[in-house]
């Protein structure tokens, strides 16, 4: 165990995330009955302890996981609809003072390229990113002393004043290295969306293996608090996560859950999202395959985090091959990103193939955004760029997303509908554009009619007839 001082830190996550006891609870074997009271509990939309949430992974039966995946399908739709967010991750740097052995930045690493983009480059980049249709990205950085939280916040600024005719970035992540109050609250003040970061794994000694102790990704204790931290800072708004093939993925899912409830409870807030991202090969890296998650435990995995934590998004990344992508979002993904590209500089400088040893790790899934728009829009659909809640200061505690009733129909879905409208005016294919605007109808025709109706119409037109654009609800 590591013992790093959280300086004015009012409460660690190490209590909560009690190791032993959490594998002891793996250790059941669940019955029919109770795995569906918990189901029960779970579609009434009440988030699941990490005794509940053990129910559904001690699972023996594959009927049993039919029902799970099913009021996962159910829950989904319940509480976020059918809105898919997408975003894109924009790389920063690839320096890295760290060893993790999964990684291709790591700094034993003699293949990878080294790069970071100097202010022109972003520039260049997030030109690219906006005159392909995003709105949404989420920054990358390695760690190392060059990406301090100055610098980081230098560039969330930058990417923020890129302008085109008729569009800019509106929200910007960050998934950087820990830092102390000082460093998050100065990363706030530049306009962070989401602060995320991954504990990779929740459990010690795979922890201690996989990220070498002289370095500053192996004080365990520091990375997990770091969220503690953010929140401390007024980043209320924070994304936790697992990489997911270090080790048993049932245990992962118990610490995600327990992190989450930490938080819930010492800020009354809990996380914004999950990531759930799987090993990927990587350039230099040779993977161990002891724990590595089959595509049916991946769906498991999906399933069991939507119906323990209903109201926090899942973010599903291009990790994950197209078709394996499309099967599993009805399980509760509620974020994706499209179109991604983690070579440094990789939107102006890639081609269609991957640069292996200029990525942090290779992708499953190159489509271009507009093919992956077109997806959903067949699936049914509607890719969102929406960014409204953030924006008006409907986060954190005061994220009133899901306890306002109506507030999907009246905020989500309209908000949905125009960013989608922007879409296809600005950038679509003629293809996307026709099964876009047959699933703009087909959801005007399922709202009730009425003030708030007539105004989205209103607005769907000016973003067809004129310039105007960014109106939200
Ligand atoms: N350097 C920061 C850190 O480690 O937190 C920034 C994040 S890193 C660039 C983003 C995430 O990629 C890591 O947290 C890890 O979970 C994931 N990652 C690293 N190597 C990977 C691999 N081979 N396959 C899949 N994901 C990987
Ligand atoms: Fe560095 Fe992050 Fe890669 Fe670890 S995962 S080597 S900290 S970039």
């Amino acid at each position: 165990m590591t013992t790093t001082a959280n300086r004015r830190l009012s409460t660690s996550a190490y209590d909560f995330i009690n190791e032993p006891y959490l594998l002891s609870l793996l250790e059941r074997r669940s019955d029919p009955g109770e795995v569906r009271e918990v189901i029960a509990k779970s579609l009434a939309k009440e988030p699941l302890t990490v005794e509940e949430t053990a129910v559904l992974l001690g699972i023996p039966s594959p009927e049993l996981w039919e029902e799970v995946f099913q009021a996962a399908r159910q829950l989904k739709r319940d509480v976020y609809g059918n809105r898919i967010v997408l975003f894109a991750p924009l790389y920063i740097g690839s320096e890295c003072t760290n060893d993790c052995l999964y990684c291709a930045f790591r700094r034993s690493n003699r293949e990878v390229v080294r790069r970071t983009l100097t202010p022109e480059d972003i520039e260049a980049q997030v030109q690219q990113l906006l005159d392909r249709g995003h709105k949404r990205l989420i920054l990358v950085f390695g760690e190392h002393p060059t990406y301090s939280p100055t610098f980081i916040a230098e560039c969330v600024r930058r990417v923020y004043a890129v302008r085109r005719p008729k569009a800019n970035i509106r929200r910007v992540n960050i998934n950087a290295a820990p830092m102390d109050h000082e460093g998050f609250a100065e990363i706030k003040a530049a306009g962070i969306g989401t602060y995320q970061i991954f504990q990779e794994t929740y459990h010690h000694e795979t922890y201690a293996k996989v990220h070498p102790r002289n370095t500053r990704k192996g004080d365990y204790l520091w990375r997990l608090d770091a969220l503690s931290r953010a929140m401390e800072a007024g980043c209320d708004d924070v994304g936790i996560g697992a990489l997911f093939g270090l080790y048993d993925w049932r245990f992962e899912v118990l610490g995600l859950v327990s992190h989450a409830w930490h938080l819930q409870k010492h800020y009354n807030v809990g996380p914004h999202t999950i990531s759930f991202p799987r090993l990927r090969p990587a350039a230099g890296v040779k993977l161990d395959e002891t724990y590595r998650v089959s595509d049916e435990d991946f769906k498991r995995l999906i399933a069991v985090l939507r119906l323990a934590v209903p109201y926090t998004g899942l973010i599903l990344t291009a990790r994950e091959p197209a078709w394996l992508r499309q099967e599993v979002m009805e399980f509760g993904v509620s974020q994706i990103d499209a179109g991604s590209r983690i070579e440094v500089g990789g939107y102006t400088e890639a081609g269609d193939a991957q640069v292996l040893e200029r990525e942090q790790f290779e992708l499953g899934d190159l489509r271009p955004l507009d093919e992956v728009i077109r997806q959903l829009l067949v699936d049914g659909y509607i890719p969102s760029f929406c960014t409204a809640c953030y924006r008006l200061g409907r986060t954190g505690e005061h994220f009133m997303e899901f306890a306002i009733p109506g507030f999907i129909q009246r905020f989500c879905t309209p908000n949905a509908l125009t960013t989608l409208m922007e879409y296809l005016v600005d950038y679509a294919s003629p293809e996307t554009r026709a099964a876009g605007m047959k699933l703009i109808e087909s959801e005007l025709a399922k709202l009730p009619d009425g003030p708030r109706k007539n105004a989205l119409i209103e607005r769907l037109r000016l973003i067809q007839e004129t310039d105007q654009r960014d109106l939200y609800f």
